[in-house]
């Protein structure tokens, strides 16, 4: 099932798109979202007789995180060679705040503090229930679904503070979507999911989660031997190799296969 955020001009709704997916996940062009009473975290798919064609909504983030946007840093060994660093030996973690957090769609704000934005895009997990040490083979329990993250980045800010809080924190740092699968197993296939990045329409970033350093339920089980994790937080899995840097005006896609495609256009702050 995929679940959306909407909004027709109205107050905002969830929703669950319908119709045929092609295999990277996008939807046929007479898709509908039908609307939900609540929030599906919290009361479960409720439908209310309310559709509307989804090429004439506009799509939000899909989860408001509760708490806390966990990010994982150098999860894959080909960007974290880029980078110049070691392969971590544990997990490496940072937070995001929640208000970085945007949807398809809208701008990325290029902040006047930084010379060097970057693009990371990322599989996000997003957790269904409140949680705490939770052992790796109980993770799918606790996972809600998945959806598309970009990791968005000062370089600069990240190599001369010694925490990423500003780095990776500012408002529209962390856009979401288009929705959440909350069928997609990405453990289920041997060869991962794949990941590409285009700028402006150049691939980027082509890589696959079979190549996660810590793979997701080591990573559940990580952050949550750390912090109760809550319906609605999200986990950011790291970035494959090729980062690189975002100008006004740049559009950033990535597209994760069964995910869809998460869009967005950096703007001036
Ligand atoms: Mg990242």
């Amino acid at each position: 099932m995929r679940i959306a955020r909407f909004t027709t001009g109205e107050d905002p709704l969830y929703g669950v798109v319908t119709g045929e997916v092609d295999e990277l996940g996008q939807p046929a062009q007479d898709s509908v979202i039908v609307a939900l009473a609540g929030d599906p975290l919290y009361v479960g798919v409720k439908l209310l007789d309310q559709e509307h064609r989804l090429e004439d909504v506009r799509l939000l983030a899909p989860v408001l995180p509760r708490s806390k946007v966990v990010g994982i840093g150098r999860n894959y060994a080909a960007h974290a060679a880029e980078m110049g660093n070691d392969l971590p030996t544990e997990p490496l973690m940072f937070l995001k705040p929640n208000t970085s957090v945007v949807g398809p769609g809208d701008p990325i704000f290029y902040p006047p503090q930084t010379q060097n934005l970057h693009y990371e895009g990322e599989l996000a997990v997003v957790i269904g229930r409140i949680c705490r040490d939770v052992p790796p083979e109980k993770a799918t329990d606790v996972i809600h679904g998945y959806t598309i993250a970009n990791d968005v980045t000062a370089r600069d800010l990240q190599k001369s503070d010694v925490q990423f809080t500003r780095a990776k924190g500012f408002d529209s740092f962390c856009p979401l979507g288009p929705w959440i699968e909350t069928d997609l197993d990405p453990q289920a296939f041997a060869d991962g999911v794949k990941i590409q990045t285009f700028l402006n329409g150049d691939v980027v970033q082509d890589g696959s989660t079979s190549d996660l350093i810590f793979d997701i339920p080591t990573l559940v089980a990580h952050v949550s031997s750390v912090m109760t994790l809550l319906p609605g937080d999200v986990i950011l899995t790291g970035t494959p190799e090729g980062v690189g840097p975002m100008n006004v005006g740049d559009e950033i896609e990535i597209s994760i296969a069964g995910l869809g495609t998460l869009t967005n256009k950096v703007a001036l702050r």
